[in-house]
């Protein structure tokens, strides 16, 4: 190795961790090395010590419990027998470069899994970003992290398994790791949490996060295209893969089939999968049993509606994140009344806030009983979108077709906004399915439109009455058959 006079050693740090990084690959699981060792960064070998950047303190503190010993024995062969000492600090500007370094680092500036409790509700990611490597890339919205998770009887064990294996590389007992819950119980939230947490610890991981919505449309694309290979090459490359939906699998034979050899592909070289269904694997009617059975290989958790307590705790943490000021007694109020879904308990809130953001009333019972009003009684079955989609187009004297259409005139853009907003809160489909209904627009463009109307009806009361005059409209149809 012919180091430049100047080298402080940096030279051979480097030569010396990447054959460290060789010996890890020969003694360990590939999830191991890539969640431990990848995002590490050699910065000098001098006198016999190796100093090593750590992306976070628990990458630290897991190689100096763990793997001391295997790096110490591998950089000693690679001095030609020189006992080589080690010396970790973490750094996380270096995981920045080793990011940048390893090609996921385009938007430098752009962190993953950037978000924290207390920032406010954030613009969707830039559209067009490009595929799912790293997951701030993949439109993960911002605020799903464990941070913002309240954990409580309902959800106790789903969440202890999540962060376990958020925490862990590929571990056999929880491979694969099974979410299910009702739509609108946390499962979507807690995927999202392990993918802003692993790539948060190992910024080098591959981690995507997908529906089986868009793994089958892709598929069938690929088909159509004749780029099946690329397609398996795609998903079978990754470290961490998260599966939301899977019950619209169902009846989908060739893209299940297509799913089983992803699956067996990624067990085989023990990359995690995690996955989340609307129902446990045994409900799952329609997939094939030699599926249900992959699925209850490792974990199945289940979400149940959580109770009063953990109700109020979740209204306090979405109130702090959105800066918004709420007595204690209201909270009860709305947590009372909003049992069966959280979707729709964190839409009352917001309306509560808005109509006293706009009005400049103090947020009080009296209020929040009229802001509510509309809302009451929970729906009970799902409003079909198309039913929202056609109040909303009727109220703003345009058609469902305009609504799907490309114009973004100015009426137009916020009638489709408030009916995509509907749709979510009151039918609660997945914002990739959104996105489908409106006219084949991305998942980003929903996020952004739905934050766009809860900011609208905050400040301006026209969009408030709006919105509330639409709920009691939709409401009422979908009562009256
Ligand atoms: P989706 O209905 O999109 O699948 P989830 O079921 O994950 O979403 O959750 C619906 C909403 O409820 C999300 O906004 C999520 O943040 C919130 N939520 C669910 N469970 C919890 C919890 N335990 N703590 C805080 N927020 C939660
Ligand atoms: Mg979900």
């Amino acid at each position: 190795m012919s180091a430049p006079t100047f080298d402080t050693g940096e030279t051979t740090a480097r030569v010396v961790w990447s054959r460290v990084i060789d010996r890890a690959r020969q003694e360990l699981p590939e999830g191991s090395v890539a969640m431990w060792f990848q995002g590490v960064r050699p910065t000098t070998l001098e006198g016999g010590v190796l100093r090593l950047l750590t992306p976070s303190d628990l990458v630290r503190d897991r190689l100096a419990r763990q793997y001391l010993s295997l790096i110490r024995a591998a950089a000693s062969d690679a001095m030609g027998g020189d006992a080589v000492d080690v010396e970790l600090a973490t750094d996380p500007e270096g995981a920045r470069a080793a990011r940048r370094a390893a090609g996921h680092g385009e938007e430098a500036g752009e962190e993953p899994g950037e978000e924290e409790a207390s920032e406010p509700a954030s613009p969707a990611p830039r559209p067009g970003s490009r595929e799912a490597v790293a997951v701030s890339a993949a439109g993960i919205p911002s605020g799903y992290s464990f941070d913002t998770f309240v954990p409580g009887p309902s959800n106790r064990f789903a969440h202890a398994a999540a962060m376990a294996v958020a925490e862990a590389p590929p571990s056999r007992a929880y491979n694969p790791l099974f979410i299910s819950g009702g739509v609108g119980l946390g499962p979507t939230h807690l995927l999202y949490a392990i993918a802003v947490h692993m790539t948060r610890l190992a910024p080098v991981l591959r981690v995507k996060y997908v529906t089986s919505e868009t793994f089958m449309a892709e598929f069938i694309q690929a088909v159509r295209e004749r780029q099946g290979y690329q397609f398996a090459a795609r998903y079978r490359d990754i470290d961490v893969l998260l599966v939301d939906d899977i019950q619209f699998l169902a009846r989908r034979e060739e893209t299940q089939t297509e799913f089983f050899h992803t699956f067996n592909a990624l067990q085989a070289k023990e990359r995690q999968i995690v996955i989340a269904s609307d129902r446990p694997p045994h409900e799952l009617s329609g997939m094939e049993e030699r599926l249900r059975s992959r699925f209850r290989l490792g974990l199945c958790v289940d979400v149940q509606p959580p109770d009063l307590e953990t109700r109020i705790a979740i209204l306090q943490v979405k109130a702090a994140r959105d800066g918004i000021e709420v007595p204690e007694d209201v909270l009860e109020l709305i947590a009372s009344k909003f049992d069966q879904n959280i979707r729709e308990l964190e839409g009352a809130l917001l309306r509560v806030a808005a109509f006293a953001s706009f009005s400049g009333k103090p947020v009080d019972t009296e209020l929040a009983g009229r802001a509510l009003v509309d809302l009451l009684p929970q729906s009970e079955s799902d409003v079909p979108p198309e039913v929202i989609m056609d109040e909303t187009a009727a109220h703003f004297s345009l058609s469902r077709a305009d609504l799907v259409g490309k114009s973004r005139s100015r009426p137009l853009t916020t009638a489709r906004h408030i009916a995509m907003y509907l749709v979510r809160e009151q039918n609660g489909l997945s914002l990739v399915r959104i996105g489908e209904l409106f006219g084949g627009r991305d998942h980003t463009t929903v996020i952004h439109a739905i934050s766009k109307v809860e900011q609208l009806m905050r400040a301006r009361g026209s969009t408030y009455l709006q919105v509330q005059e639409l709920t009691r409209r939709i409401r009422a149809r979908s009562r009256g058959g």
